[in-house]
């Protein structure tokens, strides 16, 4: 492609946040000057479209006539979550959907709103340029809430974090024998909730905001934990690790329960519809009436 980088901003429906980004990376500390690199205010100057947010009805036709105007090598740059996915207003009535439904798009800067380095470097690699990244403005800081990681040893595949995401970024997802865990970065909004609702703090926000990708469907990360069988019909029902996880709380917490606890496991490992069998509601009983038993007298 031509040495010189000419961008013009298409905007539709968002927030502007990922806008306001755009014109941070123009300030001197990131040197785009010295890339060769200028914002243009005509499709016509341009040769990359730098599109934020989904798109709605008005700007459908706005956007092809913009990207028939851009100059070889129409180089289309997708910025932000809602430029990914729409987000939060994914399923609003006037959108059509992400710009990739309408004009073919080469790069994908997803975050909520982005940083300016990541654009940055998403600009220098559209440009094939390596960037020197030594100075202290290129670490995120203290308490950013980035890309997500998961500890795969203490995940108990409870689903708390999908419950309380308001973005629906996180699916759970129950297969033959595990369940998946799928956080859609591209759909999250980077508030932390999922953070902070996970009992085991086995799901946590990074500092990493480089997330850059050509290919919309890898913008995920997930984790897998073993379902168990019920014991008298043999469906698969509920995370292995979720049991020993509740076993254990129950233990610590009222330790004169520890010599039920194989009764307690037993009775966890029958799946809901079995449950509702006259005879292990009658078992399920005569347990809580033993366990609450000792608990009175463990109290006096
Ligand atoms: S990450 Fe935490 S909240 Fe989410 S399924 Fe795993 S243990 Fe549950
Ligand atoms: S940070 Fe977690 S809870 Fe918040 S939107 Fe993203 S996945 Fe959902």
């Amino acid at each position: 492609m031509s040495n010189k980088i000419s961008i013009y901003r298409f905007m539709s429906a968002g927030c502007n946040g990922c806008d306001v980004e755009i014109f941070e990376c123009l300030v001197p500390r990131y040197k785009l000057g010295e890339l060769n690199v200028e914002v243009v205010s005509s499709p016509e100057e341009a040769n990359v479209l730098a599109i934020t947010g989904g798109i709605n009805v008005k700007g459908r036709e706005e956007l092809k006539a913009s990207y028939e105007k851009i100059q070889p090598p129409k180089l289309v740059v997708a910025i932000g979550n809602c430029a990914l996915t729409m987000e939060i207003f994914d399923g609003g009535y006037p959108m059509v959907g992400p710009p990739d439904r309408i004009v073919p798009v080469n790069l994908y800067v997803p975050g909520c709103p982005p940083r300016p380095q990541a654009i940055v470097s998403a600009i220098a690699k559209a440009l094939d340029k390596t960037l020197s990244m030594e100075e202290n403005y290129w670490d995120a800081p203290e308490g950013f809430r980035g890309l997500h990681e998961f500890d795969g040893e203490k995940c108990i595949g409870c689903g708390a974090c999908a419950q309380v995401c308001s973005s629906k970024a996180i699916d759970i997802i129950d297969g033959n024998e595990k369940r998946l865990i799928k956080v859609n970065y591209g759909h999250c909004s980077f508030c932390a909730f999922c953070q902070d609702e996970c009992p085991t703090e086995a799901i946590k926000l990074t500092k990493k905001y480089q997330m850059l990708t050509d290919n919309r469907n890898l913008t995920n990360i997930t984790n897998e934990v073993q379902l168990i069988s019920c014991s008298i019909c043999g469906r698969r029902f509920m995370p292995e690790p979720q049991i020993e996880w509740a076993i254990k709380r129950v233990t610590e917490k009222v330790n004169v329960y520890e010599k039920f606890m194989d009764a307690v496991r037993r009775a966890m490992r029958i799946c809901p519809d079995c449950r509702r069998e006259t005879e292990n509601i009658r078992d399920a009983k005569k347990l809580l009436l033993q366990l609450s038993t000792v608990a009175r007298i463990n109290r006096k």
